[in-house]
């Protein structure tokens, strides 16, 4: 059992701190929302007046907050109250340059740190069947490893520090391109006059198999699991889509790699999500790309 402080209780942290409790981990959360706050103390979890109380006890300290600023900010505020040697362990979904700045301010003290961005959206965070991609040392992403596994299904440790962060972004960069392609190639076969299962038939069992048109696919019917299938009701939000393609293009300007079609994809969901549909599923996109995004 380890004692844990756990920043950030929104849509994901809320869930992942349930799990960590189930698991018998000693939680004590904190959000600066009052409203976060209150529904994680009527489900059980213990709140602290603030980050730094929160973690002046604690073993280990998870953050699963929206953007590298806060955390920096963060573990700037935490810096002078944590005990010796904690485990840091930054969950949120930030810029790679930015969770090489965290891992610096641990190592300062001389703190093990780990970036563990997730994938598997709120259901998995509530199922505790998320993949933790880990960037950080052996040692550190040993100490992680036990903790992050009564929240996740598939723990990969990707490398040194910002790998996870790394990890995360391309892979979602390839999703967010997959989705618009099979999206363009459902909205062509409409015009075609071929219908959704047949195309789904054909795709799902030959080259164009993945997971944008397997789990996730964009129009209702062939999967009636998919977002599709519930007026795109998310699922993954676009806008949280276009987030991430914003932070592939962000570490691809820093490294110099050339991604058009992630630069491409990035444009079309900032052009979706500045219509008003940043809350709608990003498979939603395919109306845009039959252009009808208000159908
Ligand atoms: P959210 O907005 O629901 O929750 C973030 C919480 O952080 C909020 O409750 C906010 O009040 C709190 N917060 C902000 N600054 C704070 C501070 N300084 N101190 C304490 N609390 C603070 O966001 P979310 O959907 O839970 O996402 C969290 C992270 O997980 C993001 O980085 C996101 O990109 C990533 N993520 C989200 C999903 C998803 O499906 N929602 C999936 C994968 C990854």
């Amino acid at each position: 059992m380890s004692k844990i402080a756990f920043i950030g209780l929104g849509n994901m942290g809320l869930p992942m701190a349930l799990n960590l409790t189930k698991a018998n981990h000693d939680v004590v959360g904190f959000d600066l929302a009052d409203a976060s706050c209150k529904e994680a103390e009527k489900l059980g979890i213990k709140i602290a007046s603030s980050a730094e109380v929160a973690v002046k006890t604690a073993d280990v300290i998870i953050t699963m907050l929206p953007k590298g600023e806060h955390v920096l900010s963060v573990y700037q505020s935490i810096k002078s109250s944590l005990p010796a040697n904690a485990l840091l362990i930054d969950c949120s979904t930030i810029d790679v340059a930015s969770a090489k700045k965290a891992h610096s301010l641990a190592a300062e003290d001389n703190h093990h740190s780990v970036d563990a961005p997730v994938s598997g959206g709120t259901g998995g965070a509530q199922k505790g069947t998320l993949t933790f991609m880990c960037g950080g040392t052996e040692k550190a992403f040993a100490l992680a490893e036990p903790v992050l596994k009564a929240m996740g299904k598939k723990i990969v440790h990707c490398g040194e520090n910002g790998a996870g962060q790394a990890a995360k972004i391309c892979n979602n960069m390839i999703l967010g391109i997959s989705m618009i392609a099979v999206s363009e190639a459902f909205a062509l076969g409409e015009k075609l006059g071929l219908s959704h299962q047949a195309l789904f038939d054909v795709a799902s069992t030959s080259s164009g198999q993945c997971w944008a048109l397997t789990t996730n696919c964009p129009v209702p019917g062939p999967v009636p699991t998919s977002p599709a299938n519930n007026d795109y009701n998310p699922g993954f939000a676009a806008g949280l889509m276009l987030k991430d393609l914003l932070l592939a293009q962000a570490a691809a300007k820093q490294v110099d790699a050339t991604t058009p079609l992630g630069a491409s994809a990035a444009e079309l969901y900032e052009r979706f999500t500045n219509d008003g549909n940043g809350e709608k599923d990003f498979s939603s996109i395919i109306k845009m790309l039959r252009g009808h995004a208000d159908e």
